[in-house]
């Protein structure tokens, strides 16, 4: 019998991972269990005629017809279609937690600041959470706030996948888990994936182990982007990454203090205070990826 995270697993969507994460949630997942009501038997094997269940490739489809799904798939993605829970995979990120222990903040089912989406403790060194993007950075700052002194591991952060295919949610997730290196408990990690398929690409995986962040820096950058996300225009931002892009010489020195002559004070200050002039187009790089995670929906 499949377990409740074996159903997690099994979701190809972010709207589909919502809505299971909310039917267990409130219990009200149909387990085909023999002793539900509504139980089916395992699925036949897959023939020209017949065929288990096209979702989780077990159980019996409820009708011998396309979609051909049974009872527990049929319930996940007829509430995956809601509107609301399709609107809130576009807006989310995953946190996939494997931690020496797990936050008071995830055991608490909520936070001050942030409207948790869905939940789950695997165990007591394994966590799920979806939250809002826009609520990350209140997440991390209250997770700094009443946690950070005693937690190790390992945060993996990416937004859901957004489409139902081959390479969906199923695959990402059990990577995300499978990455995961128990015994690397010495100190506290995040890894910030800016798209949810770069966890399937071996070279992106490479160059964000090689961007491993401590809880204050995941912090700083997110608040860098927050701020260069308000105070530049998008035109402006595209110009700073170019600047950044120049090799150093005459001709980078006179585009830098053109742009700089040109942008409001407030953004001279910004690039005065935290010196943007002298970062590796490699951290450039690092905070652009960012962008994502600090759109702001609530406009
Ligand atoms: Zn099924």
């Amino acid at each position: 019998m499949l377990t409740s995270f074996d159903w997690i697993r099994r979701c190809r969507s972010g709207a589909e991972l919502l809505a299971t994460l909310a039917l267990l949630e409130t219990n009200s997942l149909n387990f085909p269990y023999p002793s539900s009501p509504g139980y089916k038997s395992l699925g036949p094997p897959l023939t020209l005629c017949e065929r288990p269940c096209r979702r989780c490739w077990i159980y019996a489809p409820v009708k011998l017809e396309p979609p051909w799904l049974c009872q527990t798939c049929m319930q996940v993605v007829t509430e995956s279609g809601e509107r609301h829970w399709r609107r809130a995979s576009t807006q989310s990120v995953v946190v996939w937690g494997t931690v020496n222990h797990i936050p008071k903040t995830i055991l608490a089912g909520q936070s001050s600041g942030v409207e948790v989406l869905g939940r789950h403790v695997y165990d007591s060194n394994h966590f799920l959470l979806i939250l809002y993007r826009k609520d990350l950075l209140t997440w991390l700052k209250e997770l700094a706030i009443y946690d950070s002194d005693r937690l190790a591991g390992l945060l993996q952060i990416f937004p859901p996948a957004q489409d139902r295919h081959e390479a969906g949610f199923a695959s990402l997730f059990s990577l995300a888990v499978a990455l995961n290196d128990p015994h690397q408990m010495d100190q506290f990690r995040i890894h910030l994936h800016p798209r949810p398929y770069y966890l399937l690409q071996s070279k992106m995986r490479k160059q964000l182990d090689s961007r491993n962040l401590s809880l204050t820096e995941s912090i700083q950058l997110l608040e860098m982007v927050k701020a260069i996300r308000s105070i530049f225009g998008p035109r402006e931002q595209e110009q700073l990454l170019d600047l950044a892009r120049m090799n150093v010489g005459q001709e980078r020195q006179f585009y830098w203090g053109r742009f700089v002559g040109n942008i409001s004070p407030e953004a001279r200050n910004f690039l005065e205070i935290w010196q943007l002039r002298h970062w590796s187009l490699e951290r450039f790089k690092l905070l652009y990826d960012l962008k994502p995670y600090m759109v702001d929906f609530t406009s």
